[in-house]
């Protein structure tokens, strides 16, 4: 695996440091919940277990080789997320995906305990936004958070997605830069919020509405 050269190390870890700060900002990640990564080529940058992401510090970064989770060297003190297999599962499915952002957000996790809204997606489409900006959301079953069962989870979602709710849990989302991975994120945890305050009789976009804008967007659903 190559070693990020350092200049673009510091720009990477610098962001997933800035979005990190970003997601606690937005009241995305309670405690020390959540994690963060992105990804240049082969080699990945991790935020490290038990830290809070508003406490991110560049040089507490994990660098990983992407596909396999292995570290890339020795890092002394430095202890990435027990979720390594969740986001190396992504990056493995997913080749265009740049970073992952898997949050602990309130109002995604009150979704990822209900029944799924349909066999496509557990949000339903009420506005037009989570169609345009996400695309559908679909659930993962549940898995051990931490674990390799959690991560194999994902290959019981077939097709394609922009993020996910793992049962029980929290949401996943990815991106082609850190800033798409986070606003995917928001936009879920907004479309959760708009559902939980709209009630159980919310009427959902018309089939061909959300078609269309999907289609306009270049979104699945
Ligand atoms: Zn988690």
């Amino acid at each position: 695996m190559r070693p990020l050269d350092p200049a673009t190390r510091d720009l990477l870890a610098n962001s997933l440091c800035d979005v990190g700060r970003r997601a606690v900002a937005m009241n995305l990640s309670p405690g020390a919940s959540g994690n963060l990564s992105v990804r240049d080529g082969a080699t990945m940058l991790m935020t490290p277990s038990g830290v809070g992401l508003g406490e991110l510090s560049p040089a507490r970064l994990a660098a990983l080789d992407a596909r396999s989770g292995e570290p890339a060297k020795q890092q002394p003190g430095v202890r990435p997320s027990k979720e390594v297999p969740l986001h190396t599962a992504l990056y493995r499915r997913f080749p265009e995906a740049a970073a992952v952002v898997h949050l602990h957000s309130p109002q995604a996790v009150a979704y990822a305990c209900k029944q799924p809204w349909s066999s496509v997606s557990a949000i339903p489409p009420l506005t037009p936004y989570l169609v345009m900006r996400v695309g559908r959301v679909p659930l993962a079953p549940y898995g051990t958070p931490g674990t390799d069962r959690l991560a194999a989870s994902l290959d019981e979602v077939p097709g394609q997605f922009r993020a996910v709710l793992l049962a029980h849990h929290g949401l996943l989302a990815w991106g082609t830069t850190l800033d798409g991975a986070l606003d995917a994120a928001v936009e879920v945890e907004e479309a959760a919020r708009t559902a939980l305050l709209a009630g159980p009789d919310a009427q959902p976009l018309p089939t061909p509405e959300v078609t269309a804008l999907a289609q306009q967007y270049g979104t699945t659903w």
